[in-house]
């Protein structure tokens, strides 16, 4: 097979619902919005991408209507006609039309990469170099409900042996009361299971400096995006001030040339990464070489995607050496259904690469057609 040309790529709007609303510092969601990407090619394979944003715009810009409609109009004709074979040279091309626009890109080219798979019968990770590892740790997000949910929560998956670690959204309290309900859980959980804590931006550089440490005492180990995206300086001082936190930058990591920047402040120690932010495979893939040349761990992150996007998320990280800090990807478990015919599956805190063609996934019509947006 020499090429393989696109015929069609359509989009899908769906609705979600999560098992429990999800709080972030931000905002609270209580179902996810799925924009469904279906491209055909000229021989009759069907590849399959999601777009997806932690539950509206707050984070990036971007929302799944707004993805919609820069699909239609403006990547879908760019997409319709190119080879599905070229993955790489379809990034770069969507990156020029749309540079703005990660997460829109990302579905589309997440389709992209799902058809090149079926069309040589592998899946996208033998087309990525290979997997390093098949079983990628997942880490269980915890809400920022008060201490006694949070505990009830974490023991009981603990008790089930579905998490053996977790991550604490904090944020939406005054720093010394937030900083309170987390000493409290830590205190509660008795080093049960790895605690770390996820700031999205929301305290200024002093706060960072006079609570980061109390949390170090409470047993936490990490502390992702503790100031806003811009504040790099900031971040590397933090990093320095910290002995026993790792800190890890999620908004302030996009593109490559943002993970250069990162590595060249020595502002944080681990690299979060996720497909949707920065824009596909492709982008989140060289981002894993910049950190892999400067000495950095990555983390699989997630922006709570159904089983096609964590397949696509678990078949990059599993091929990538530099996610050595884990991942999160539980968006599968958080929501209530799934979009996949078999959803991907998980064993003692371990999310099991998928393997079949592509990204694995069969797409269920019949829970599409029950979750479309009417
Ligand atoms: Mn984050």
């Amino acid at each position: 097979m020499t090429a393989l040309r696109v015929t069609a790529l359509e989009t899908r709007l769906l609705d979600i619902p999560l098992v429990r609303p999800h709080r972030f510092s931000v905002a609270t969601m209580h179902t996810q919005g799925v924009l469904l990407i279906r491209l055909v090619t000229e021989d009759g394979i069907v590849g399959w991408g999601e777009g997806v944003v932690p539950g509206g715009p707050w984070w990036g810009g971007e929302s799944v209507e707004g993805m919609a409609a820069l699909i239609e109009h403006h990547l879908a004709p760019l997409v319709v006609g190119q080879d599905v074979l070229r993955p790489e040279a379809l990034a770069r091309r969507l990156e020029k039309l749309a540079a703005g626009a990660p997460f829109a890109r990302a579905g589309v080219e997440m389709a992209v990469w799902d058809a090149a798979g079926r069309a040589q019968d592998v899946p996208v990770s033998q087309l990525l170099g290979g997997l390093h590892c098949d079983r990628l740790p997942v880490t269980w997000a915890l809400g920022t409900e008060p201490a006694e949910i949070v505990v009830e929560e974490a023991r009981r998956l603990l008790a089930e042996g579905r998490h053996r670690s977790f991550k604490l959204k904090m944020g939406t309290l005054p720093a010394a009361e937030d900083v309170a309900r987390v000493c409290a859980v830590g205190a509660a959980l008795d080093d049960a299971a790895p605690l770390a804590v996820d700031l999205n931006g929301a305290w200024d550089e002093y706060t960072a400096r006079r609570w980061l440490p109390a949390l170090a005492d409470a047993g936490i180990h990490l502390a992702e995006q503790p100031l806003p995206a811009a504040n790099l300086a900031g971040l590397a001082r933090l990093c320095r001030q910290l002995n026993s936190v790792a800190v890890m930058a999620d908004e302030s990591l996009w593109t490559p040339a943002d993970a250069l920047r990162l590595a060249t402040a020595h502002a944080v120690d681990i690299l979060a990464l996720k497909i949707g932010k920065s824009g596909g495979l492709s982008a989140t893939r060289r981002i894993a070489a910049v950190a892999e040349a400067a000495g950095l761990n990555c983390y699989g992150g997630t922006t709570i995607e159904t089983s096609l996007g964590t397949a696509a998320s678990a078949q990059l990280f599993g091929a990538l050496p530099a996610v050595r800090a884990g991942t999160e990807l539980f968006g599968p478990l958080l929501l209530a259904d799934d979009i996949a015919a078999e959803p991907v599956t998980y064993e003692a805190g371990k999310l099991l690469v998928t393997s079949g063609p592509g990204f694995g996934i069969t797409i269920d019509e019949e829970k599409v057609a029950k979750y479309a947006r009417r």
